[in-house]
């Protein structure tokens, strides 16, 4: 932990790569941990890559909403220290931006500022048709399917399998990656790509990792820190 605040310390501009893990300390489970909601998607008789799929959604809204609204949406959640240490950071002028897999708008909420939700956002939801925007209290509120006044499907932002990202988000992570003399991966399986990828660009000379459990790039980080993030990053809100 003493060598994690030394790098913090001595970096000048910081960027971070997160995914689900960045989250479970706030209530939110993961994909690929013991409790995470895979578990749950077993109770569909699919795996959930083709649950989240965009064919799913198209040929099964009723399943996928179903999925969606009781497994993914988490209104009460709030942020958590990680959550909130980096968005000191960003204030402190260190960290250039967050990267994030997570779906769940807590970098926000917390602060921070520039965020590149590579997967989208629960939050923007627009008409598969004529493309109006509903909020996510809207089609929570809606039973079953959401369906706009023009009669098409609502479709949340967020990047189902077999969907690409938005290039302008995936331009701009990479600006910042490649800004960064250091790089903190936290709270990511790095099982998901394209995301996971994006450490390639990276150019500076500190990588830390931050992970309950391993992960492939492990080994070629400066440091790897198995511990919950929120508790490793806590010491930037004392
Ligand atoms: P993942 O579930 O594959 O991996 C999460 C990783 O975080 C695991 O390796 C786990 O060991 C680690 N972890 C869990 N709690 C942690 C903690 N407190 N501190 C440190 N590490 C912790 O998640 P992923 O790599 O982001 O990929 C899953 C995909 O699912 C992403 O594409 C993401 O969009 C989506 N997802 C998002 C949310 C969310 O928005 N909160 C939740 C579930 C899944």
């Amino acid at each position: 932990m003493k060598t994690l605040q030394t790098y913090i310390e001595q970096a000048k501009t910081i960027v971070f790569l997160g995914g689900a893990g960045l989250s479970t300390e706030s209530g939110i489970p993961d994909f690929r941990s013991s409790d995470g909601v895979f578990k749950a998607v077993r109770a569909y008789g699919v795996p959930p890559e083709t649950l989240l799929s965009i064919d799913f959604f198209e040929d099964y809204p009723e399943i996928f909403f179903d999925y969606y609204k009781k497994f993914l949406i988490y209104p009460g959640a709030k942020p958590n220290k990680a959550h909130l240490a980096l968005a000191e950071l960003e204030r402190a002028g260190k960290l250039n931006a967050v990267v994030t897999q997570n779906i769940d708008g807590l970098h926000q909420a917390a602060g921070s500022r520039h965020v590149c939700e590579l997967h989208g956002s629960v939050y923007r939801n627009h008409c598969t048709k004529c493309r109006r925007f509903y909020s996510l209290d809207q089609i929570m509120a809606m039973q079953g399917v959401p369906t706009c006044e023009c009669g098409g499907i609502i479709k949340p932002d967020v990047v189902l399998y077999g969907e690409g990202l938005d290039n302008s988000v995936v331009t701009d992570a990479i600006r910042s990656i490649r800004e960064a003399d250091t790089m903190i991966v936290g709270g990511t399986s790095l099982a998901v790509y394209p995301a996971a990828g994006l450490i390639d660009y990276f150019r500076g000379k500190t990588l830390i990792v931050i992970n309950l459990s391993p992960t492939p790039r492990d080994r070629e980080a400066t440091l790897c820190v198995h511990e919950k993030i929120g508790e490793a990053l806590s010491f930037l809100l004392d």
